[in-house]
């Protein structure tokens, strides 16, 4: 699941009732970011609005 769709925010608010239970520790095991490995929607559309200069550009590993 990519970092940059609305499950990020799930997860901060899942996070964030976790947390206020008062437990110590919360351990994630992922999710794995990998910078220019995703070409979903929402990272497209982040990468067009920061760095319009690599829209174009050939994905890494020659993906679609
Ligand atoms: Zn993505």
């Amino acid at each position: 699941m990519c970092v940059n769709t609305p499950y990020r925010d799930r997860m901060f608010k899942l996070i964030l009732e976790i947390a206020e239970r008062g437990v110590d520790v919360i351990f994630l095991d992922g999710p794995a970011y990998y910078p220019g490995a995703c070409y979903c929607k929402h990272c497209r559309s982040m990468v067009s609005r920061f760095q319009p200069e690599r829209i174009g550009a050939t994905p890494r590993g020659g993906g679609s």
